[in-house]
Protein backbone atom coordinates (compact mmCIF):
# COMPACT_ATOMS: atom_id res chain seq x y z
CA UNK A 1 0.00 0.00 0.00
CA UNK A 2 1.84 3.42 -1.20
CA UNK A 3 0.09 6.54 -0.58
CA UNK A 4 0.72 9.86 -2.22
CA UNK A 5 0.16 12.48 -0.08
CA UNK A 6 -0.49 16.01 -2.11
CA UNK A 7 -0.35 19.82 -0.51
CA UNK A 8 -0.73 22.16 -3.56
CA UNK A 9 -0.10 26.10 -2.86
CA UNK A 10 -1.04 28.97 -4.72
CA UNK A 11 2.19 28.24 -6.96
CA UNK A 12 3.66 25.28 -5.10
CA UNK A 13 3.61 21.71 -4.90
CA UNK A 14 4.94 19.65 -2.10
CA UNK A 15 4.34 15.58 -2.59
CA UNK A 16 5.39 12.73 -0.29
CA UNK A 17 4.98 9.12 -1.46
CA UNK A 18 4.69 7.06 1.74
CA UNK A 19 5.01 2.98 1.97
CA UNK A 20 2.16 2.35 4.67
CA UNK A 21 3.32 -1.09 5.82
CA UNK A 22 6.22 0.13 7.83
CA UNK A 23 5.43 4.45 6.95
CA UNK A 24 8.67 4.99 5.56
CA UNK A 25 8.69 7.83 3.34
CA UNK A 26 10.07 6.33 -0.23
CA UNK A 27 10.53 9.67 -1.77
CA UNK A 28 9.24 13.47 -0.73
CA UNK A 29 9.54 16.71 -3.38
CA UNK A 30 8.75 20.04 -3.93
CA UNK A 31 7.56 21.83 -7.06
CA UNK A 32 7.93 25.78 -6.94
CA UNK A 33 6.99 28.65 -9.00
CA UNK A 34 4.21 26.98 -11.07
CA UNK A 35 2.90 28.97 -13.63
CA UNK A 36 5.63 31.25 -13.90
CA UNK A 37 9.27 30.97 -15.95
CA UNK A 38 11.83 28.74 -14.01
CA UNK A 39 9.59 26.09 -12.77
CA UNK A 40 11.75 23.46 -10.61
CA UNK A 41 11.07 20.21 -9.27
CA UNK A 42 13.64 18.73 -6.12
CA UNK A 43 12.86 15.28 -4.97
CA UNK A 44 14.60 13.58 -2.41
CA UNK A 45 14.97 9.69 -1.54
CA UNK A 46 16.99 8.50 0.98
CA UNK A 47 20.36 7.95 0.68
CA UNK A 48 19.92 9.33 -2.62
CA UNK A 49 21.93 12.92 -4.35
CA UNK A 50 19.12 15.25 -4.45
CA UNK A 51 16.97 15.22 -8.12
CA UNK A 52 16.34 18.31 -9.55
CA UNK A 53 14.56 18.77 -13.05
CA UNK A 54 13.59 22.03 -14.64
CA UNK A 55 10.75 22.47 -16.50
CA UNK A 56 8.35 24.97 -17.05
CA UNK A 57 4.65 24.17 -16.82
CA UNK A 58 1.65 26.11 -16.94
CA UNK A 59 -0.46 24.82 -14.57
CA UNK A 60 -0.70 22.40 -11.51
CA UNK A 61 -1.88 19.43 -13.91
CA UNK A 62 1.66 19.71 -15.49
CA UNK A 63 3.03 20.00 -11.68
CA UNK A 64 1.30 16.73 -11.21
CA UNK A 65 1.89 15.27 -14.39
CA UNK A 66 5.89 15.81 -13.37
CA UNK A 67 5.39 14.65 -10.34
CA UNK A 68 4.39 11.14 -11.55
CA UNK A 69 6.86 10.84 -14.43
CA UNK A 70 9.43 11.62 -11.50
CA UNK A 71 8.12 8.64 -9.18
CA UNK A 72 8.35 6.49 -11.86
CA UNK A 73 11.30 7.61 -13.73
CA UNK A 74 13.66 4.74 -14.42
CA UNK A 75 17.03 5.98 -12.71
CA UNK A 76 15.52 8.68 -10.09
CA UNK A 77 12.45 6.86 -9.18
CA UNK A 78 11.05 4.51 -6.72
CA UNK A 79 8.04 3.17 -8.00
CA UNK A 80 7.53 0.97 -11.44
CA UNK A 81 4.10 2.31 -12.09
CA UNK A 82 1.57 4.52 -11.12
CA UNK A 83 -0.92 1.86 -10.04
CA UNK A 84 1.36 1.01 -7.13
CA UNK A 85 -0.13 4.21 -5.61
CA UNK A 86 -3.21 2.73 -4.15
CA UNK A 87 -4.66 6.16 -2.92
CA UNK A 88 -3.88 9.85 -2.84
CA UNK A 89 -4.35 12.60 0.58
CA UNK A 90 -4.76 16.13 -0.31
CA UNK A 91 -4.29 18.07 2.11
CA UNK A 92 -7.20 20.83 2.54
CA UNK A 93 -6.80 23.94 4.58
CA UNK A 94 -10.59 24.66 5.18
CA UNK A 95 -13.56 22.09 5.30
CA UNK A 96 -15.56 24.84 7.27
CA UNK A 97 -18.38 22.99 9.42
CA UNK A 98 -18.93 20.18 6.59
CA UNK A 99 -16.12 18.17 7.90
CA UNK A 100 -14.87 16.97 11.32
CA UNK A 101 -13.14 14.50 9.94
CA UNK A 102 -11.22 13.40 6.67
CA UNK A 103 -13.46 12.31 3.74
CA UNK A 104 -13.65 10.24 0.30
CA UNK A 105 -13.57 12.67 -2.14
CA UNK A 106 -16.34 12.87 -4.75
CA UNK A 107 -19.15 15.35 -6.02
CA UNK A 108 -20.46 16.01 -3.21
CA UNK A 109 -17.11 16.90 -1.59
CA UNK A 110 -16.13 19.36 -4.20
CA UNK A 111 -18.96 21.35 -4.14
CA UNK A 112 -18.74 21.50 -0.32
CA UNK A 113 -14.81 22.69 -1.01
CA UNK A 114 -15.83 25.06 -3.40
CA UNK A 115 -18.49 26.91 -1.04
CA UNK A 116 -15.07 26.60 1.70
CA UNK A 117 -13.29 28.91 -0.53
CA UNK A 118 -14.68 32.46 0.76
CA UNK A 119 -14.00 31.12 4.04
CA UNK A 120 -9.97 30.37 3.27
CA UNK A 121 -9.43 32.52 -0.35
CA UNK A 122 -5.73 32.26 -0.70
CA UNK A 123 -5.23 28.80 -0.35
CA UNK A 124 -8.63 25.96 -0.78
CA UNK A 125 -9.03 27.25 -4.51
CA UNK A 126 -4.77 26.07 -4.88
CA UNK A 127 -6.12 22.95 -3.10
CA UNK A 128 -9.38 22.27 -5.39
CA UNK A 129 -7.09 22.73 -8.63
CA UNK A 130 -4.31 19.96 -7.27
CA UNK A 131 -7.29 17.79 -6.58
CA UNK A 132 -8.99 17.81 -9.94
CA UNK A 133 -5.87 17.56 -11.82
CA UNK A 134 -4.81 14.69 -9.74
CA UNK A 135 -8.57 13.29 -10.35
CA UNK A 136 -7.73 14.09 -14.27
CA UNK A 137 -4.59 12.04 -14.49
CA UNK A 138 -5.65 9.00 -12.09
CA UNK A 139 -9.52 8.83 -12.40
CA UNK A 140 -9.69 5.44 -10.93
CA UNK A 141 -7.71 6.07 -7.61
CA UNK A 142 -9.34 7.21 -4.66
CA UNK A 143 -8.75 10.61 -3.60
CA UNK A 144 -9.12 12.02 0.19
CA UNK A 145 -9.07 15.20 1.52
CA UNK A 146 -7.96 15.78 4.94
CA UNK A 147 -8.40 19.09 6.69
CA UNK A 148 -6.73 21.61 8.74
CA UNK A 149 -9.70 22.70 9.95
CA UNK A 150 -11.04 19.05 10.70
CA UNK A 151 -9.46 18.45 14.24
CA UNK A 152 -10.95 21.55 15.84
CA UNK A 153 -14.53 20.99 14.33
CA UNK A 154 -15.60 19.05 18.10
CA UNK A 155 -15.05 21.96 19.91
CA UNK A 156 -17.71 23.16 22.08
CA UNK A 157 -20.30 25.80 20.81
CA UNK A 158 -19.07 28.50 23.67
CA UNK A 159 -15.66 28.41 22.14
CA UNK A 160 -16.63 28.86 18.69
CA UNK A 161 -18.82 31.51 19.04
CA UNK A 162 -17.89 35.07 18.48
CA UNK A 163 -19.57 37.83 20.94
CA UNK A 164 -20.80 39.23 17.66
CA UNK A 165 -24.47 39.39 16.25
CA UNK A 166 -25.42 36.39 16.05
CA UNK A 167 -26.96 36.50 12.14
CA UNK A 168 -22.95 36.73 11.51
CA UNK A 169 -22.70 33.39 12.20
CA UNK A 170 -25.67 32.05 10.81
CA UNK A 171 -25.76 33.93 7.54
CA UNK A 172 -21.83 33.89 6.89
CA UNK A 173 -20.65 31.03 9.05
CA UNK A 174 -18.16 33.83 11.08
CA UNK A 175 -17.15 31.62 13.93
CA UNK A 176 -13.53 29.98 15.09
CA UNK A 177 -12.55 27.13 13.04
CA UNK A 178 -8.97 26.93 14.14
CA UNK A 179 -5.98 25.64 12.02
CA UNK A 180 -3.01 22.91 11.78
CA UNK A 181 -5.51 20.60 12.94
CA UNK A 182 -3.26 17.47 11.59
CA UNK A 183 -0.36 18.54 13.29
CA UNK A 184 -1.97 19.08 16.57
CA UNK A 185 -3.60 15.49 16.24
CA UNK A 186 -0.10 13.92 15.04
CA UNK A 187 1.77 15.02 17.90
CA UNK A 188 -0.86 14.68 20.73
CA UNK A 189 -0.89 10.69 19.50
CA UNK A 190 2.25 10.59 19.68
CA UNK A 191 2.64 12.02 23.10
CA UNK A 192 0.05 9.82 24.48
CA UNK A 193 2.12 6.41 22.84
CA UNK A 194 5.60 8.11 24.99
CA UNK A 195 3.62 8.51 28.15
CA UNK A 196 2.35 4.90 28.10
CA UNK A 197 -1.17 6.42 28.68
CA UNK A 198 -4.48 6.01 26.60
CA UNK A 199 -5.46 9.46 24.40
CA UNK A 200 -8.61 9.38 26.10
CA UNK A 201 -7.34 9.59 29.77
CA UNK A 202 -5.01 12.86 28.63
CA UNK A 203 -5.68 16.97 28.98
CA UNK A 204 -2.90 17.88 26.40
CA UNK A 205 -1.49 21.84 25.55
CA UNK A 206 0.14 21.08 21.67
CA UNK A 207 2.23 24.31 20.93
CA UNK A 208 2.46 24.43 17.14
CA UNK A 209 5.54 27.15 17.31
CA UNK A 210 6.81 27.50 13.15
CA UNK A 211 6.31 30.45 11.25
CA UNK A 212 2.74 30.33 11.51
CA UNK A 213 1.88 29.25 15.23
CA UNK A 214 -1.20 27.72 16.97
CA UNK A 215 -1.77 26.10 20.17
CA UNK A 216 -4.51 23.81 21.25
CA UNK A 217 -6.16 22.30 23.99
CA UNK A 218 -6.65 18.69 23.85
CA UNK A 219 -8.96 16.60 26.08
CA UNK A 220 -9.41 13.17 26.02
CA UNK A 221 -8.12 13.19 22.15
CA UNK A 222 -10.74 16.09 20.84
CA UNK A 223 -9.53 19.56 20.69
CA UNK A 224 -11.86 21.62 22.73
CA UNK A 225 -9.78 25.34 22.02
CA UNK A 226 -7.47 26.46 20.06
CA UNK A 227 -5.79 29.92 19.17
CA UNK A 228 -6.40 30.50 15.71
CA UNK A 229 -9.79 31.67 14.50
CA UNK A 230 -11.90 32.68 12.02
CA UNK A 231 -8.69 32.76 10.00
CA UNK A 232 -5.07 31.66 10.80
CA UNK A 233 -4.09 35.41 11.95
CA UNK A 234 -5.35 35.09 15.24
CA UNK A 235 -3.98 33.74 18.48
CA UNK A 236 -0.14 34.52 19.40
CA UNK A 237 2.19 36.49 17.58
CA UNK A 238 3.82 34.58 15.19
CA UNK A 239 6.19 35.59 12.10
CA UNK A 240 5.04 38.05 10.19
CA UNK A 241 1.16 37.98 11.58
CA UNK A 242 -0.02 39.92 14.58
CA UNK A 243 -2.05 37.43 16.28
CA UNK A 244 -4.87 38.57 18.67
CA UNK A 245 -5.22 42.56 18.73
CA UNK A 246 -7.93 44.99 19.82
CA UNK A 247 -10.50 45.24 17.03
CA UNK A 248 -10.65 48.79 17.47
CA UNK A 249 -7.20 49.16 15.88
CA UNK A 250 -8.76 48.02 12.47
CA UNK A 251 -10.97 50.51 11.96
CA UNK A 252 -8.73 52.95 13.88
CA UNK A 253 -5.90 52.33 11.04
CA UNK A 254 -8.69 52.47 7.95
CA UNK A 255 -10.15 55.73 9.55
CA UNK A 256 -7.11 57.61 10.67
CA UNK A 257 -4.24 56.27 7.95
CA UNK A 258 -6.96 55.82 5.42
CA UNK A 259 -5.75 52.42 5.00
CA UNK A 260 -7.90 50.49 2.42
CA UNK A 261 -9.40 46.78 3.66
CA UNK A 262 -6.53 45.47 1.76
CA UNK A 263 -3.38 47.80 3.47
CA UNK A 264 -4.93 46.52 6.77
CA UNK A 265 -5.23 43.00 6.17
CA UNK A 266 -1.66 43.60 4.40
CA UNK A 267 0.05 44.72 7.66
CA UNK A 268 -1.99 42.16 9.86
CA UNK A 269 -0.29 39.28 8.09
CA UNK A 270 2.87 40.27 6.82
CA UNK A 271 4.12 43.18 8.10
CA UNK A 272 3.47 42.37 11.93
CA UNK A 273 4.42 39.46 14.66
CA UNK A 274 8.07 38.93 15.94
CA UNK A 275 8.58 40.51 12.38
CA UNK A 276 6.85 44.14 13.15
CA UNK A 277 7.81 44.29 16.60
CA UNK A 278 11.63 43.75 15.55
CA UNK A 279 12.00 45.31 12.59
CA UNK A 280 14.50 42.98 11.96
CA UNK A 281 13.27 39.67 10.85
CA UNK A 282 10.79 37.26 11.19
CA UNK A 283 13.41 34.37 11.22
CA UNK A 284 13.54 33.67 15.47
CA UNK A 285 17.44 32.62 14.60
CA UNK A 286 17.93 36.13 13.29
CA UNK A 287 15.75 37.55 16.73
CA UNK A 288 18.16 35.21 18.98
CA UNK A 289 21.11 36.11 17.07
CA UNK A 290 20.20 40.25 17.34
CA UNK A 291 18.78 39.97 20.96
CA UNK A 292 21.70 40.62 22.88
CA UNK A 293 22.21 44.26 21.44
CA UNK A 294 18.84 44.68 20.06
CA UNK A 295 16.30 45.87 22.56
CA UNK A 296 13.53 45.27 19.76
CA UNK A 297 14.25 41.88 18.61
CA UNK A 298 14.53 40.97 22.63
CA UNK A 299 11.37 42.38 22.57
CA UNK A 300 9.89 40.50 20.02
CA UNK A 301 10.86 37.47 21.27
CA UNK A 302 10.00 38.36 25.02
CA UNK A 303 6.32 39.16 23.69
CA UNK A 304 6.10 35.55 21.74
CA UNK A 305 7.19 33.52 24.87
CA UNK A 306 4.82 35.48 26.96
CA UNK A 307 1.76 34.88 24.56
CA UNK A 308 2.64 31.61 24.70
CA UNK A 309 2.82 31.12 27.89
CA UNK A 310 -0.55 32.70 29.06
CA UNK A 311 -2.15 30.51 26.19
CA UNK A 312 -0.82 27.55 27.72
CA UNK A 313 -2.06 28.67 30.97
CA UNK A 314 -5.91 29.48 29.72
CA UNK A 315 -5.28 26.25 28.37
CA UNK A 316 -4.92 24.55 30.99
CA UNK A 317 -7.43 26.07 33.01
CA UNK A 318 -10.30 24.99 30.19
CA UNK A 319 -9.11 21.97 30.46
CA UNK A 320 -9.22 21.66 34.04
CA UNK A 321 -5.96 20.47 34.16
CA UNK A 322 -2.75 19.38 32.48
CA UNK A 323 -1.25 16.54 31.83
CA UNK A 324 1.33 17.03 29.24
CA UNK A 325 2.52 19.95 27.25
CA UNK A 326 4.02 19.21 23.43
CA UNK A 327 6.57 21.62 21.55
CA UNK A 328 6.28 20.93 17.59
CA UNK A 329 7.16 22.76 14.56
CA UNK A 330 9.96 25.10 13.23
CA UNK A 331 10.85 27.01 16.71
CA UNK A 332 8.70 24.28 18.62
CA UNK A 333 11.41 21.53 17.30
CA UNK A 334 14.89 22.85 16.94
CA UNK A 335 14.81 26.23 19.99
CA UNK A 336 15.70 24.89 23.20
CA UNK A 337 15.65 28.36 24.63
CA UNK A 338 12.29 29.13 23.17
CA UNK A 339 10.96 26.06 24.81
CA UNK A 340 12.72 27.43 27.94
CA UNK A 341 11.41 31.09 27.56
CA UNK A 342 7.88 29.26 26.98
CA UNK A 343 7.90 27.40 30.19
CA UNK A 344 9.34 30.09 32.43
CA UNK A 345 7.06 30.75 35.57
CA UNK A 346 5.15 27.64 35.52
CA UNK A 347 6.40 25.82 37.97
CA UNK A 348 3.04 26.88 39.81
CA UNK A 349 1.31 24.76 37.49
CA UNK A 350 3.91 21.50 37.67
CA UNK A 351 6.04 22.65 34.86
CA UNK A 352 9.81 21.81 35.41
CA UNK A 353 12.20 21.93 32.60
CA UNK A 354 15.55 19.61 32.36
CA UNK A 355 18.49 22.13 30.70
CA UNK A 356 20.00 19.06 29.64
CA UNK A 357 16.95 17.25 28.44
CA UNK A 358 16.05 20.12 26.98
CA UNK A 359 19.04 20.62 24.80
CA UNK A 360 17.75 18.71 21.77
CA UNK A 361 17.35 19.39 18.27
CA UNK A 362 14.62 17.98 16.14
CA UNK A 363 13.89 14.53 17.80
CA UNK A 364 10.91 12.93 19.65
CA UNK A 365 12.09 13.53 23.59
CA UNK A 366 10.46 14.30 27.19
CA UNK A 367 12.81 17.58 28.33
CA UNK A 368 10.85 17.54 31.56
CA UNK A 369 12.70 16.77 34.95
CA UNK A 370 11.64 12.82 36.54
CA UNK A 371 9.49 14.70 38.90
CA UNK A 372 7.58 17.42 36.82
CA UNK A 373 4.07 16.80 37.59
CA UNK A 374 3.03 17.95 33.65
CA UNK A 375 5.26 16.20 31.47
CA UNK A 376 6.52 18.16 28.65
CA UNK A 377 7.54 16.90 25.34
CA UNK A 378 9.29 17.78 22.02
CA UNK A 379 7.63 15.74 18.98
CA UNK A 380 8.32 16.54 15.69
CA UNK A 381 5.42 16.83 13.66
CA UNK A 382 4.26 14.83 10.62
CA UNK A 383 1.77 16.24 8.81
CA UNK A 384 2.16 13.92 5.56
CA UNK A 385 2.23 10.69 7.68
CA UNK A 386 -1.10 12.03 9.61
CA UNK A 387 -2.50 12.56 6.03
CA UNK A 388 -1.79 9.30 4.84
CA UNK A 389 -2.74 7.62 7.79
CA UNK A 390 -6.33 9.07 7.63
CA UNK A 391 -6.16 8.19 3.71
CA UNK A 392 -5.99 4.85 4.44
CA UNK A 393 -8.47 4.71 6.88
CA UNK A 394 -10.77 6.78 4.95
CA UNK A 395 -10.29 4.17 1.67
CA UNK A 396 -10.23 0.97 3.97
CA UNK A 397 -13.58 1.84 5.74
P1 LIG B 1 5.98 27.12 8.61
O1 LIG B 1 5.69 25.68 8.24
O2 LIG B 1 4.89 27.78 9.38
O3 LIG B 1 6.52 27.96 7.51
P2 LIG B 1 8.14 26.00 10.22
O4 LIG B 1 7.43 25.09 11.14
O5 LIG B 1 8.96 25.42 9.13
O6 LIG B 1 7.15 27.11 9.66
O7 LIG B 1 9.07 26.95 11.11
C1 LIG B 1 9.86 27.92 10.52
C2 LIG B 1 10.44 28.76 11.62
O8 LIG B 1 11.20 27.94 12.52
C3 LIG B 1 11.42 29.78 11.08
O9 LIG B 1 10.80 31.03 11.02
C4 LIG B 1 12.51 29.84 12.10
O10 LIG B 1 12.39 31.04 12.79
C5 LIG B 1 12.22 28.73 13.09
N1 LIG B 1 13.41 27.93 13.35
C6 LIG B 1 13.95 26.95 12.61
N2 LIG B 1 15.09 26.48 13.20
C7 LIG B 1 15.26 27.20 14.33
C8 LIG B 1 16.24 27.21 15.37
N3 LIG B 1 17.28 26.37 15.36
N4 LIG B 1 16.09 28.10 16.36
C9 LIG B 1 15.07 28.96 16.40
N5 LIG B 1 14.10 28.99 15.45
C10 LIG B 1 14.20 28.13 14.43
Amino acid sequence: MKVLVINCGSSSLKYQLINMQDERCLAQGLIERIGSEGTVLSQKVEGREKYIVKQNMQDHKDAIKLVLETLIDKTNGVIKSVDEISSVGHRVVHGGEYYSKSVLIDEEVMKALESCSKLAPLHNPPNIIGINSCKALMPSTPMVAVFDTAFHQNMPKYAYIYALPYELYEKHKIRKYGFHGTSHKYVSRVASKMMNKDIKDLKIVSCHLGNGASIAAIKGGISIDTSMGFTPLAGIAMGTRSGNIDPSIITFLMEELSLSPEQVSDILNKKSGVLGISGISSDFRDLWAAAKDNERAQLALDVFHYEVRRFICAYAGALEGVDCIIFTAGVGENSSKSREACCKGLEFLGVKIDREKNNVIGIAAEISTADSKVKVFVIPTNEELMIARDTLEVVNS
